[in-house]
């Protein structure tokens, strides 16, 4: 199962993907966790995306297109894998699918831009491993501390209203084109946004007949 989780920032790609990726056995590959650690560890892609990032816009078009055809030829992708946040411009759709890289479904959250800037005050994420939680919607088991693996969890700098606010503007400018995209591919699923986390896993395994 290749699998693309398309939806605005918030909409909860992150932590759907890391739920479906238990339950279809396949890795989830989210660019903003790969740019995050990059950012991190200091290396000369995350010199690059961190000014882009920080303010809320689209890192360049052929970074992501190197991390993610590099990421995606390795070994425990094989089997298949969920993409969470990527692709997120046409022109990184037709990077990928000139690189011969084909999908079985695109799944599409939808969500009222009001609840993604009332959520996303409450994300917190771990500093260590990437994985997502809501202080109220998704909390871990001892606050401040990721369940996974004991990490630090902390706020995006990216989650602050001003910036949510740019990148809902980014996402309706430059993502939401690919629903089009991939509904002329006749690969696109749209998954209304459900009343808890559990319900949007259940809905999104409904639309991909699992
Ligand atoms: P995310 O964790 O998916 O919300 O991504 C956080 C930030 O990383 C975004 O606001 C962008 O600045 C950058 N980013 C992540 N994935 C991509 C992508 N596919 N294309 C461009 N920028 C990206």
């Amino acid at each position: 199962m290749k699998l693309i989780l398309l939806g605005a920032p918030g909409a909860g790609k992150g932590t759907q993907a890391e739920r479906l990726c238990k339950t279809l056995d396949i890795p989830t590959i989210s660019t903003g966790n790969i740019l995050r650690a990059a950012i991190k560890n200091g290396t000369p892609t995350g010199l690059k995306a961190k000014s882009f990032m920080d303010a809320g816009q689209l890192v360049p078009d052929e970074v992501i297109i190197g991390i993610i055809t590099e990421r995606l030829a390795e070994k425990d992708c094989e089997k298949g894998y969920i993409l969470d946040g990527v692709p997120r411009t046409i022109a990184q759709a037709e990077a990928m699918e000139k690189a011969g890289i084909v999908f079985d479904a695109v799944v599409s959250i939808e969500i009222a831009d009001e609840v993604i800037m009332e959520r996303m005050g409450g994300r917190r994420v771990c500093e260590s491993c990437g994985a997502s939680y809501h202080v109220t919607a998704v909390p871990s088991k001892q606050e401040g501390v990721c369940d996974s693996c004991g990490g630090k969890l902390v706020q995006r700098k990216d989650d602050a209203p001003e910036t949510v606010k740019a990148r809902l503007e980014v996402y309706h400018k430059e993502t939401e084109p690919l629903k089009a995209f991939y509904a002329q591919r006749g690969l696109l699923k749209t998954v209304e946004n459900q009343p808890t986390v559990e319900e949007n896993t259940q809905a999104i395994l409904r639309a991909l007949g699992k």
